[in-house]
């Protein structure tokens, strides 16, 4: 059965109202479209969790903090709706900006610290456009639970933060990150890679990594690690590293010595592209110790 798709918020209340009186769980998933696998992951976590999974799909003008990324971004609306039909979603809702933002939004949700560092200098209010976007979605669907990539992790932190300290009564779920099987973290912005371009992205999940084996290995200076994953990006100087950061899994906050889980996180471009990624780092000091046997 094709899946149904909705515009309107007012139909979608609509909508939601029978199934959530007749007691069924609701799960969203909110995206920006161009869909492929690693929202594929969030859809199937949703359905297996869920008795009603909506799929949003909105390219959010007011997180682009530049105009041509936004005109840009992706948009594939036929093709996601039969991604969305394959993996058996309820409720496709995909509103026209308009539908959004009808008049000039004048209320902003900030998550302050959190957006303080890694892609937050970079991206001027772009966290205030997603934390804004998701709120209004989870106003708008009101669902039990709601899934995120972990290929965000910065932006799920925002999302938890915001919810625990605006009480909204949503579970938020986060999922692992898919990658291409040469480490590449899937991105509907992949698909603006060249051939050669494609080739080297990788170079970002290597550096991650390099990062990780230090920390895994008991080195505990963040320095000392990032400079020595920087290395990674001597061997492909057409890629330009905007940041490599180490910081505390829950505020994101830098930090200096290494005593417990970190996230290591880092920005690229290559060429007109800018690409994401994060691994989760735990160190020797911080795994548990493994019950001796026999
Ligand atoms: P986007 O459409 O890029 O805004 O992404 C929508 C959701 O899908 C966000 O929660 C992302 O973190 C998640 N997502 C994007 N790429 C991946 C991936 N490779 N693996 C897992 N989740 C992802």
């Amino acid at each position: 059965m094709k899946v149904q798709v909705v515009q309107s918020i007012e139909e979608l209340r609509r909508t939601l109202a029978p199934i959530r009186s007749a007691g069924r769980s609701i799960g969203l998933v909110p995206t920006m479209g161009a869909l492929h696998a690693g929202h594929g992951r969030l859809i199937e976590t949703a359905r297996r969790e869920s008795g009603c999974v909506v799929v949003s799909i909105f390219v959010n003008p007011i997180q682009f903090d530049r105009s041509d990324d936004y005109s840009r971004y992706p948009r594939a609306l036929p093709s996601d709706l039969e991604f969305c039909t394959a993996l058996s979603v309820d409720i496709v809702f995909a509103p026209p900006a308009e539908e959004m933002y009808p008049a000039a939004q004048c209320a902003f949700v900030e998550v302050n610290e959190i957006s303080d560092h890694l892609c937050g200098p970079f991206r001027p209010g772009h966290f205030r456009g997603v934390g804004t976007v998701v709120l209004k979605l989870l106003n708008i669907v009101q669902p039990g639970r709601a899934y995120f990539g972990e290929k965000d992790a910065q932006q799920v932190a925002v999302i938890r933060r915001l919810v625990k300290d605006l009480n909204v009564a949503v579970d938020i779920v986060e999922v692992p990150t898919v990658r291409e099987a040469d480490g590449l973290a899937l991105s509907s912005r992949n698909a603006y890679l060249t051939a050669e371009e494609r080739r080297i992205a990788p170079t970002l999940h290597r550096a991650l990594q390099a990062a990780g084996i230090l920390i895994s290995s008991g080195v505990t200076c963040a320095a000392e690690i990032k400079k020595k994953a920087l290395l990674v990006f001597d061997a492909h100087p057409e890629v330009r590293v905007e940041y490599l950061e180490i910081v505390n899994p829950a505020d994101m906050q830098p930090v200096e010595q290494i005593v417990g889980p970190v996230r290591v996180a880092g920005a690229v471009w290559i060429g007109k592209t800018r690409l994401i990624d994060n691994l989760l780092c735990i160190p020797s000091c911080a795994r548990p110790v493994q019950a001796a046997s026999g």
